[in-house]
């Protein structure tokens, strides 16, 4: 594909980000139905083509459980990405709609994940950075597959000089400023894998109904709006809407708990990390599974290589469950 902006059609957005907007997308010439993601980057010409050069690893990876790409241009003053379009949308989204997901299809997303962390990290030696169930996207066929990688060191930079954003997946270690390992992906993993089971994220009460919180989807982000060159109507829109979340308050609120950013963070670090409750609930192969993806030591939490052997994740493998028959519920 020799993309260009000229040649794509907006058919609608698919939603809204920290960093930018999806948005489903018609490639004129050949017919293809894309996703085009706008990542909006306060950078200097030379940084964006640094940026545009990074990105071009995508074109070499291939796997079942990666995002396939198309390309990336600059439609000045951002960049966008086009890959694949997954027209089931992301994890957070099927569960918001349709309730806590069974913990069969569960292991199938943890098998899923693992391998495609495997394959970048064995192929390519990238850490994904960003694992959380906005970026675990799912189609019509029953396919599993992640996105949004940190392909791009320069992207990683920009995106940090523009926004302070206070992801709430982040590992004990990373929150007191340890380097990124595959082993901070495992414990986003493991935070992902109890949202998605219990329907709710975490870290907020057991009595909550999660309508407060699906208000930040799980990124608390107290992000200051970038002081952007030249500001296009998409841009100014997206700081609108950003202004509109803000407002709401840089609060998780569940039931009888509130708690802000920095509470969280200091809970993530000195506390018990969660586990799939209430015991006996779920079978015992899941919660020994999670309660690895949680150790709070790095040293003692495995990869997702050593993972992939557990015995919940040999269960998913052999697995006869229907993720065709499954998506077509929603
Ligand atoms: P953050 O910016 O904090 O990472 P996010 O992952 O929700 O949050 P984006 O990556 O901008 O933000 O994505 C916005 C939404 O677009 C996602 O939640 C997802 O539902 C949808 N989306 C992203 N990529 C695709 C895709 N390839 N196919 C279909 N939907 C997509
Ligand atoms: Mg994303």
């Amino acid at each position: 594909f020799d993309l260009r902006n000229e040649d794509l059609k907006d058919l609608h957005e698919l939603g809204q980000g920290n960093g930018g907007s999806v948005k489903k997308v018609e490639h004129v010439p050949t017919g293809t139905i894309m996703a085009k993601k706008i990542v909006l980057i306060d950078a200097k010409p030379s940084v964006r083509k640094q940026i545009l050069r990074e990105l071009q690893i995508m074109h070499d990876c291939s796997s079942n459980y990666i995002i396939s790409f198309y390309g990336a241009f600059i439609s000045d003053p951002n960049i966008c990405i086009c890959m694949e379009f997954m027209d089931k949308g992301s994890l957070d989204g099927i569960y918001k709609k349709i309730g806590p997901i069974d913990i069969d299809v569960v292991g199938k997303v943890a098998l899923a994940v693992l391998e495609g962390l495997t394959y970048l990290y064995d192929v390519h030696r990238i850490i994904h950075r960003d694992i959380k169930p906005s970026n675990i996207l799912c189609n019509s066929q029953g396919q599993i597959k992640i996105c949004d990688f940190g392909v791009s060191g320069e992207l990683i930079n920009s995106i940090a000089d523009t926004f302070v954003g206070t992801s709430t997946y982040m590992s004990p270690e990373r929150i007191q400023g340890a380097q990124y390992t595959v082993k901070s992906d495992v414990w986003s993993l493991g935070i992902s894998l109890i949202e998605l089971a219990l329907g709710r994220f975490p870290f907020a009460d057991d009595s909550s109904d999660d309508s407060d919180l699906s208000e930040f989807e799980g990124t608390l982000s107290p992000s200051r709006p970038a002081p952007l060159p030249k500001k296009t109507k998409e841009q100014k829109e997206q700081e609108k809407k950003k202004k509109r979340r803000k407002s709401k308050g840089v609060s998780l609120q569940g039931g009888g708990m509130t708690m802000s950013i920095l509470e969280l963070l200091q809970h993530i670090v000195n506390e018990p990390a969660p586990r799939l409750t209430p015991e006996g609930r779920f079978p015992h192969e899941a919660e020994d599974f999670i309660d690895s993806c949680l150790l709070k030591d790095p040293d003692q939490r495995k990869t997702p290589k050593d993972l992939l052997k557990y015995p919940w994740i040999d269960h998913a493998r052999s697995s006869t469950i229907d993720l065709e028959a499954w998506a077509s519920t929603f």
